[in-house]
């Protein structure tokens, strides 16, 4: 059965596949969206079904980071 890359969106075959998180990538797809690192499938962050290093992950979308549209309060 051929799963579909969700980076590339072209198909990944058995033997070449990184499966990570419940999707197949191809190894090269499987990397980080902002600093571009390879990432380890089972080792990474994921965010709108895009890859991320725990890095980025944590200084885009983490506790600490500015979220526009989760701002309840301003002081
Ligand atoms: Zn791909
Ligand atoms: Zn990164």
């Amino acid at each position: 059965m051929v799963s579909y890359c969700p980076i590339c969106g072209k198909p990944v075959y058995f033997g070449e596949k990184k499966r990570s998180l419940g999707r197949d990538y191809h190894p090269l797809c499987l990397k980080c969206q902002l600093c571009k690192r390879q990432l380890t499938a089972g080792q990474h962050a994921e965010h709108n079904e895009q890859p991320y290093c725990t890095l980025c992950y944590m200084k885009t979308y983490g506790p600490r980071a500015n979220r526009p549209t989760v701002q309840p309060h301003r002081t």
